[in-house]
């Protein structure tokens, strides 16, 4: 079997599912199978070299929002959500911080087969070595004090990478509602506080992601920022008209910053019907991609599954299949520089130029 592509991804919940579900310090992520999308070996039989691996705090099991359909009605042509609360940050921080303590104890029990990557020379030197590299991402800065009083504490533990917020509102901004067709102008902009944080980002050389973030969020990190522009797991608003998927304009203002739009796998962010509960063929996954490709160039187009946070193609149902999708590229015409782009030079190139410190 010749050695499949390299592929960095960028956005998986996998972490959670083994806080939460394995509660084994990770021996069944290292040895697999998990009954999830991603295991050590897994990820080796299809080529993923490591990823941003979020801490997403879900609503508390005892709300009704951590139904998975709350709030969720179907209209004639999609569907409409009720935007979710915001979750309470001292409970945030509890369960962050007890995933940060798994994720210390997956890396010792892995014995060098995985490592939290802290600098640009980490990745580089985990792809020739063949460590898995592990970039820790808040997916919603909840767990982060207002104050910003606790940032540097979470950079040390090995954070490099925020997603500001999740579909719902935090002290910092607003995410969007699940729903289609809809724009993704819902709500306001940046608080003073989420303003405040960009800029500590961009001081600290820690990734800003705006998946999930409303488009006045949007354009306020999009003012302020210095870093590349990054939605880490996305679709095209143009084929896809999503709440989640971006607008020409955005697309436009991610290349022009010099930045990266990861194409998630989810159908729901990918159909263009919008159905949510259906499959969606590698073809159209591959639409997204073509898309921003030819508007704003090969440079600025990247991957960012979603798996174990979302309901995936058959044809890419775990990590293994993910060369089904670099022969997709193929069959489109893609050559091995601009799949290498794709499936993880981009990725690396923008968090080289945004991980100044390293
Ligand atoms: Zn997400």
């Amino acid at each position: 079997m010749s050695t499949p592509q390299p592929i960095f991804d960028g956005h998986n919940d996998t972490l959670l599912s083994i806080h939460l579900d394995h509660q084994d310090g990770g021996a069944l992520f290292l040895n697999g199978p998990t009954p999830g999308h991603i295991d050590l070996p897994r990820a080796r039989a299809g080529g993923l070299i490591g990823g941003l691996y979020a801490i997403y705090p879900p609503a508390p099991k005892d709300s009704p929002e951590s139904a998975a359909r709350f709030g969720l009605k179907i209209t004639e042509n999609g569907y409409v959500t009720q935007l979710k609360s915001a979750v309470d940050p001292d409970y945030a921080r509890v369960l962050t911080d007890d995933v940060i303590t798994t994720l210390h104890e997956l890396e010792r029990n892995g014995d060098g087969q995985v490592q939290i990557v802290r600098s640009y020379d980490d990745l580089v030197h985990n792809l020739e070595n063949d460590v898995h590299s592990i970039v820790l991402h808040f997916e919603d800065a909840a767990a982060i004090k207002a104050d910003l009083s606790n940032l540097d504490a979470y950079y040390a533990n090995g954070l490099r990478s925020i997603g500001l917020v999740w579909s719902r509102p935090n002290a910092f901004g607003c995410g969007v509602p699940f729903e289609f067709p809809n724009s993704p102008d819902i709500g306001p902009g940046l608080t003073d506080a989420g303003k405040a944080l960009v800029q500590a980002c961009n001081r600290l050389g820690i990734l800003i992601d705006m998946a999930h973030l409303n488009e006045k969020g949007f354009w306020d990190v999009a003012e302020i920022s210095d870093a590349p522009l990054v939605v880490s797991h996305t679709g095209v608003h143009a084929i896809c008209p999503s709440t989640r998927d971006l607008t020409d304009a955005q697309i436009d203002a991610v290349g022009q910053s010099n930045g990266l739009i990861g194409i998630m796998f989810s159908p729901s962010q990918l159909r263009p019907d919008g159905n949510p509960e259906a499959d969606v063929e590698l073809s159209v996954l591959v639409d997204h991609i073509e898309y921003v490709a030819n508007r704003i160039g090969i440079d600025h187009i990247a991957l960012g599954s979603d798996f174990d946070g979302a309901k995936m193609p058959q044809a890419l149902s775990d990590a293994a299949m993910l060369p089904n999708l670099i022969h997709t590229l193929e069959d489109r015409g893609y050559g091995p520089e601009p799949i290498e782009k794709i499936a993880y030079r981009n990725w690396f190139r923008v968090l080289k130029e945004t991980w100044h410190a390293g």
